[in-house]
């Protein structure tokens, strides 16, 4: 080791045990990537890895953010009024309840900032969004993972898993990468059991895919249920990823405490300025919506003539079934076809694929049954 190098290793060695066993998070490969990995063209390449909406921004989305361009010498509104309003206005509930965050990958770790010590328990399910252990694991608490029944969570399970040190439980209804969801009558349930001095927090960042009927009621619950966070996104079915915008809504009491550990301007001016503007927009989300279910049928349907199993899924991906997941993966890349491999869920025999237009579906359908020989 040089040096400088042994120095640096040195500094490391004083961070806490905790945050240097956190395995990091592995986001799907970017197309710039695979086309200089492989010499790929990148419009020759899909990427149907990370549950994106395929769609592209909407015309009003676009419009807005260009109007906004010649603010952004200045600092956003740290206290996102407008967006906060619109929010609230949308699902009946206090301004003063909302919490912004840059993606709503910022409230899960603000929930874990304010209520996790090191030592605390977390709990969640086998096979769940794996933010939830990381950050679980960056306050140095204790995870506590209950094993999925039939990939999704078990309630019963993880309800009798808390104990006396549990401080937060996490709910991803749908879940990520499974697929899988409970009703709105099974979580009911589940949080009439949880004790209230426990923060539950259900994450729902599929929810806009789900069918009109089966959409989550959780935030008539807030009142009943102080303890609980209810998560949302902007990065899918509103289709604004990479402008990182999410938002939690809960108890007055508990946003205050998030808002207390915030980054003062976490959410920048342009992803404020578009989220209004997406959440103004509400065919472009219902179109998005109509797009994923019909590519969904289309992707089963293709399965299910090759045989291949696949967990049902109510959001915008699915869980396929494809044995030895790293080396089908590491075919479809050749052919310029980037999935997710799931390995780090505890799930090295799936791959999981995002629903993409109804083309990349297609193409995605030809470079499986390739790789598969079906
Ligand atoms: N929750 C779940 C279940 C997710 O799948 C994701 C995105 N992968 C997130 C939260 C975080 O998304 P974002 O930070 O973009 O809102």
């Amino acid at each position: 080791m040089k040096p400088d190098e042994l120095a640096a290793a040195r500094v490391a060695s004083l961070a806490p045990d905790y945050v240097r066993r956190i395995a990091p998070y592995t986001p799907g490969k970017p197309i710039e990537e695979l086309a200089r990995d492989y010499g790929l063209p990148t419009d020759s390449i899909i990427k149907l890895a990370s549950n994106e909406n395929p769609r592209g921004p909407s015309g009003k989305v676009r419009e807005a953010i260009a109007g906004a361009v010649a603010g952004i010498t200045r600092y956003p509104d740290g206290n996102g009024f407008d967006l906060k309003q619109a929010l609230a206005a949308r699902y009946g509930v206090g301004s003063e309840q909302i919490v912004l965050g840059n993606g709503s990958n910022d409230v899960l770790e603000l929930a874990t900032q304010a209520f996790l010590r090191p030592g605390d328990e977390a709990v969640y399910s086998q096979h769940a969004f794996i933010v939830y252990p990381l950050a679980t694991q960056a306050r140095g608490a204790v995870g506590i993972e209950v094993p999925a029944r039939d990939y999704g969570h078990d309630l019963d399970a993880m309800a009798k898993a808390i104990t006396a040190q549990t401080r937060i439980v996490f709910i991803a209804n749908p879940n990520n990468p499974t697929g899988t969801w409970w009703p709105p009558a099974a979580l009911k349930a589940f949080l009439d059991r949880v004790p209230r001095e426990v923060v539950v927090v259900l994450d729902e960042a599929y929810d806009e895919y789900l069918d009109a009927g089966q959409r989550s009621r959780s935030i008539a619950w807030i009142a009943e249920h102080p303890n609980l966070i209810v998560s949302r996104t902007f990065s899918k079915a509103y289709g604004l990823a990479g402008l990182r915008v999410g938002f939690g809504m809960m108890d007055a009491t508990l946003a205050d405490l998030l808002n207390r550990v915030r980054q003062p301007f976490n959410v920048n001016s342009l992803a404020q300025v578009a989220a209004l503007a997406a959440l103004a927009d509400a065919d472009y989300v219902a179109e998005s919506a109509e797009l994923n279910r019909a590519g969904m049928a289309a992707l089963c349907s293709a399965l299910d003539a090759m045989g291949v199993a696949y967990v049902p899924s109510h959001a915008n991906f699915l869980l396929i079934h494809v044995d030895d997941a790293a080396a089908v993966y590491e075919r479809l890349l050749r052919q310029g076809v980037i999935v997710r491999p799931v390995g780090g869920y505890g799930l090295p025999q799936h791959l999981r694929v995002t629903v993409g237009l109804p083309a990349e579906n297609e193409r995605f359908v030809a470079a499986l049954k390739n790789v598969l020989g079906r």
